[in-house]
């Protein structure tokens, strides 16, 4: 395995892994080997519309459905096109600015164009 992390519980680097886990010999301390190879990567941070091809600012999407906006009549509809969207994370990911207004929408929602 890779040189000796740190142990989140007491900062020392007498560890070891131990099956999935990474085992601390000062403290007695376990955590999974998987959860600290995630934390290096930024998979959070990728917003993939519905056909899973990465979204980033500025990207043109369409709806791939109406979608209902809550609390008025409006819907939009499938097929109408999104220019210059900006990601913004969350539960709904992308700022939508459309004729209609602005919205903000979730990117399986939407297709990449
Ligand atoms: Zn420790």
């Amino acid at each position: 395995m890779s040189a000796p992390l740190a142990c989140p519980q007491c900062t020392l680097e007498n560890t070891y892994p131990d099956g999935d886990n990474y085992v601390c010999a000062d403290c007695g301390y376990e955590w999974p080997i998987a959860a600290a190879a995630d934390s290096e990567e930024d998979d959070d941070a990728v917003i993939k519309d519905a056909n899973g091809n990465v979204l980033t600012n500025g990207d043109s999407v369409v709806l791939i459905k109406d979608l209902k906006v809550k609390g008025s009549s409006t819907t939009l509809k499938v097929g109408t096109k999104v220019k210059s969207i900006r990601l913004v994370g969350g539960d709904h990911e992308v700022d939508c600015k459309m004729d209609a207004g602005n919205f903000m929408l979730k990117a399986c929602y939407l297709r990449k164009v």
